[in-house]
């Protein structure tokens, strides 16, 4: 099966191209990247005033399932997923039951492969059912192909737990997606700038000193937004 794309404004940041270029798939790989190609192709694409770039990856994305499929499915999830060019997503954890074990992650990605048109990556809790006790089986879910652990949605209240969990993803080489949110300080409110005090908490700061001090990665998945209320999902790393 060959499909020319025609006409597109190309940005590919590895091969550093930019400019309008015509694309030749042949079984699924890219085999001609030139102004103009002229290759017979069983499917044409005009793709004039579009940008054509490599999948995008979505690093936090609530597929909702297991359990909790009224709101979200591997299918349904990656439908949308590949409809906005994203061909890659990293699923968060916190469904039911909380993905937590190699097992878990190895049923969803195999589930994935038949079920979802992208790339689905598991990515595993930090605790055993989010419950913020006892660390969860962070080097099995690796092993099933985990590139992440995340406690998302929550906040891993114990410190000492969380630098263990963050050594043994240095040493399985993942990486931490960190929600930080200071449970004992939210009291059902939300943080925004005081006119009369000058309070300062960095949620921020707090897992960039272990992330200094162990030197893994950590990425934020929530933090307080530019104007200081409410909070964003966004990733800084
Ligand atoms: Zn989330």
């Amino acid at each position: 099966m060959k499909i020319l794309i025609q006409n597109g404004h190309v940005l590919d940041p590895e091969s550093k191209t930019e400019g309008i270029y015509d694309i030749l798939v042949e079984e699924k790989k890219i085999v001609k990247v030139a102004e103009h190609i002229t290759d017979a192709a069983d499917k044409v694409i005009d793709a004039k005033g579009c940008f054509v770039m490599p999948g995008f990856i979505d690093l936090h994305v609530h597929l909702r399932d297991p359990g909790l499929e009224y709101k979200e499915t591997l299918k349904t999830g990656g439908d949308a997923a590949a409809r906005g060019g994203v061909t890659t997503i990293c699923a968060m954890p916190n469904t039911k039951p909380v993905i937590d074990t190699e097992e878990k992650v190895r049923q969803v990605h195999e589930r994935a492969k038949k079920e979802s048109k992208v790339h689905v990556i598991q990515l595993g809790a930090i605790t055993v059912g989010q419950a913020g006790e006892e660390l969860a089986d962070i080097v099995g879910m690796a092993k099933a192909g985990c590139h992440a652990i995340s406690e998302d949605g929550k906040s891993v209240m114990n410190a000492s737990l969380y630098r263990k969990a963050m050594k043994i993803a240095k040493e399985q080489g993942i990486a931490i997606f960190a929600h930080c949110e200071d449970i004992t300080m939210v009291e059902g409110g939300v943080m925004k700038p005081s006119e009369t005090e000058d309070f300062h908490y960095d949620a921020q700061e707090d897992s960039a000193y272990w992330e200094g001090e162990i030197g893994g990665k950590t990425y934020h998945a929530v933090y307080p937004g530019e104007d200081g209320e409410g909070t964003v999902e966004a990733g800084n790393k």
